[in-house]
């Protein structure tokens, strides 16, 4: 996969055609709206000023997602982008780098914002088609302590990475390396639940090889806003600080930390019907000539189409009610707001563009 063949949403994709109502929107888990529940959960949240700490549906929220994951102290963060942001500050000081996949989110997909804000350097090393990064690559980036290199710091993995779960003993062994070398570890965990729920383990224990995780709920977890980066007590105290920095202070965001609170309870389970849909897509595009796939683990169907058809096929699903993103590699993402029925339409609309 090349950076041309992912997109993460656009203006062109961003809705059906002139009066086409939209029967499938695929384009991400970001798209869904907050259900009735979740409204009546926001609608009766108390909240206070969170600045002055006072906010108790964010306290609740913080204590809840760190016990969750295992950890001692979380951060509510506006986006999952401030969350890495405030981690890579937290973890690295100017000068210092940052071990990361090539196509990671944290390197290539926010900003930059390490780098501009941070003075921190990453170091890029190439993501294997699973998402793993060579131990001996990772190995080969640590700097030896010498005043010509930049200090390498920290770690940083991605789970689930393109829809896939990073083998746990992989994440162990990487993990540990990393930990004799002197380096912190970072997890993006924007969809750990996802990978929690197609492999059957607790997310404490996909988070407890890491110094830190963010984690999403504005993703499959279907809430409308909101990320949370948990770790060690001292390591959070510092990212409240750089939270604050960056701009990331806000007030009575209980009525965000209620809608998250919800999806725990009600939303974390059911990313197995999402985990079906995926399945049930690709099982349907399964035989398409001209469609190439593999069988998605999570919510994210990738399909390569054959002939440069990609943007042609797009333009069809679009006219059909059907959104998704992508050039040659398309991304179908499933998600709380898309039903069997919705799936059925896109494999139809589908097998009407090849013709069988
Ligand atoms: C969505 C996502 C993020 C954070 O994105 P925001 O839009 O800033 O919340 C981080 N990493 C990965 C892998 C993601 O998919």
């Amino acid at each position: 996969m090349t950076a041309s063949t992912v997109s993460y949403g656009g203006a062109a994709d961003a809705s059906a055609a002139a009066g086409v109502p939209v029967v499938a929107d695929l384009r991400s888990d970001t798209v869904t709206r907050p259900t009735a529940a979740m409204r009546a959960a926001i609608a009766a949240a108390p909240v206070g000023d969170d600045v002055f700490g006072d906010d108790p549906s964010i306290n609740a929220l913080q204590e809840r997602i760190a016990a969750l994951l295992g950890k001692e102290a979380a951060l509510f963060m506006p986006s999952g982008t401030q969350s890495n942001l405030c981690a890579l500050l937290a973890h690295c000081g100017r000068g210092d780098e940052y071990i990361v996949g090539q196509m990671a989110h944290t390197y290539r997909y926010e900003g930059g914002g390490a780098a501009v804000l941070g003075s921190i350097q990453p170091q890029p090393v190439p993501n294997q088609p699973d998402g793993t990064l060579l131990l001996a690559d990772i190995d080969a980036a640590i700097k030896p302590d010498d005043p010509h290199f930049a200090r390498t710091r920290l770690l940083c993995l991605e789970n689930t990475w393109n829809g896939n779960v990073l083998p746990a003993d992989y994440v162990e062994a990487a993990t540990a390396q990393a930990r004799r070398r002197g380096l912190a570890t970072h997890l993006d965990g924007a969809r750990l639940f996802n990978a929690a729920v197609a492999s059957g383990l607790p997310a404490a224990r996909l988070a407890g090889p890491f110094d830190s995780v963010s984690v999403c709920f504005s993703k499959g977890l279907g809430a409308p806003v909101g990320s949370a980066l948990c770790g060690p007590r001292e390591l959070i105290a510092r990212a409240h600080r750089i939270r604050k920095m960056a701009g990331g202070g806000m007030r009575q965001a209980g009525l965000l930390a209620a809608a998250a609170l919800h999806a725990l309870d009600h939303h974390v389970d059911r990313l197995a019907v999402d985990h079906a849909l995926a399945r049930r897509l690709a099982e349907g595009f399964a035989g398409i000539p001209g469609l190439q796939l593999t069988p998605p683990q999570t919510n994210i169907v990738f399909v390569t189409v054959a002939d440069g058809r990609g943007p042609a096929l797009l333009a069809h699903l679009k006219s059909r009610g059907v959104l998704a993103t992508g050039l040659i590699g398309l991304r179908f993402v499933t998600h709380l707001d898309v039903d069997a029925a919705g799936i059925d339409h896109a494999i139809a609309a589908t097998r009407e563009f090849f013709g069988t």
